[in-house]
């Protein structure tokens, strides 16, 4: 029997209860099929604070590198909300994380099924099957990682500036990761940049529109505009599969698409890392898209799906199960589908809790 070795950060708010449906979830699905799970879990965020004095103390460092990927919840709530903006959960912990383990990639499918058309603020005419749709963002370049500075003037004005950098390697890494998600799909990526006023823009136009040529001609390859796509992304969201983008325009774009596409409790999300796991595939983050929800914590009637959509994706990427990632992804699927729902994707159904939830999803698996 394989083992799969992986770290378990449950965080604050909903973020352990949904966890722990989810571990079961994955125990079960792993076990039916001949592999077992080796979890250690750790402390993070405001939890780690309480116990810890900090968001993300060395030795959660330590187990997720000694782990091949990490399960993430989420983290901060009204508790640490007076800290230093520095020593917030989600600042002081989640960001370092990323940049420790170098998460170049952000892959946040932009899922809607036809059943929960009534959870989009979009018109229901425009997207009649609902969405489905991958956002790729690059993660740890650009104008968040350049150089910054901020000096008052000698007249006494103030200036700061912030700097747009990339490499053509960082770009290419990123289009490789866009290339595989599309060749999964219908082999289709539209490249997000500013080209008619970024000199980065021009770089990251050319050296996609190059590496695609090269290395993958059968996917076809379209480039647009930022603000066109913002106002694409309204407009008809379907029109694009997989979008892919540098960090500051994917940050904008994988949030717009996050709420045209509903419930914060279906929408996952995956970072991977540069380097891979011991099992050779990319070491990775995999959380659910929204944060803690402090207004529901503790009630036990959070959506598990998010969380139990991102351990689907972990066991894809960096298990290299995608088969028993689908039966998950589909198990969720015919559970919504059936009008077994949490209160937040209810719409006049009786809503169930997140036990009851987990069971259902569990049942169909
Ligand atoms: P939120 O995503 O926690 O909640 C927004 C709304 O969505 C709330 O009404 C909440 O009840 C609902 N919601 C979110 N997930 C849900 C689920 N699984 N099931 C049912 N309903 C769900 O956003 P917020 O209120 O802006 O932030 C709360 C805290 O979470 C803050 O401290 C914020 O910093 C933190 N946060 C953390 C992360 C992260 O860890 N990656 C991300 C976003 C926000």
């Amino acid at each position: 029997m394989k083992t799969l070795k992986f770290a378990v950060l449950p965080g604050d708010g909903i973020g352990p209860e949904v966890m722990e449906v989810t571990l079961e979830i994955l125990e079960k699905v792993l076990s039916d099929n001949a592999y077992a799970i080796d979890t250690t879990e750790a402390a993070v965020g405001g939890s780690a604070i309480d116990q810890f004095g900090v968001a993300l103390p060395e030795n959660t460092v330590r187990i997720c590198e000694d782990s091949d990927a990490i399960l993430f919840g989420s983290v901060g709530g009204p508790k640490w909300e007076s800290l230093p903006p520095a020593e917030q959960p989600e600042r002081a912990s989640l960001l370092p994380i990323r940049k420790h383990f170098k998460l170049f990639a952000n892959i946040r499918p932009g899922l809607l099924y036809r059943e929960l058309l009534a959870a989009s603020p979009l018109k229901n005419e425009r997207i009649p099957e609902g969405i489905d749709m991958v956002c790729i963002r690059e993660l740890t370049g650009g104008i968040y990682f350049g150089q910054k500075s901020r000096r008052v003037l000698d007249d006494g004005d103030i200036e700061a500036l912030d700097t747009m950098i990339y490499k053509k390697s960082e770009i290419e890494r990123i289009a490789e990761v866009a290339a595989q998600t599309a060749l999964a799909r219908n082999k289709q990526v539209c490249s997000v940049c500013k080209a008619n006023v970024l000199t980065t823009s021009v770089l990251w136009r050319e050296v996609v529109t190059e590496f695609f040529a090269n290395n993958y001609p059968e996917i076809e390859l379209s480039h647009m505009y930022v603000d066109n796509a913002a106002m694409q992304l309204a407009r008809d969201p379907n029109q694009f599969d997989v979008l892919l983008t540098e960090n500051m325009f994917g940050d904008i774009l994988s949030d717009e698409m996050g709420v045209i596409c509903g419930s914060l409790g279906m929408l996952c999300s995956a970072s991977l890392g540069l380097e891979t796991n011991s099992l050779g595939n990319p070491f990775g983050l995999f959380e659910p898209a929204g944060g803690t929800a402090p207004d529901i914590a503790g009630m036990g009637i959070a959506n598990p799906c998010a969380q139990i959509l991102s351990g689907a994706m972990m066991l894809r990427f960096s298990f290299g199960l995608s088969d028993i990632a689908s039966k998950i992804e589909n198990s969720v699927k015919e559970t919504v589908q059936s009008g077994i729902r949490t209160g937040d994707i209810a719409f006049g159904l009786d809503a169930v809790n997140t036990r009851t939830m987990a069971d259902a999803i569990l049942s169909r698996l």
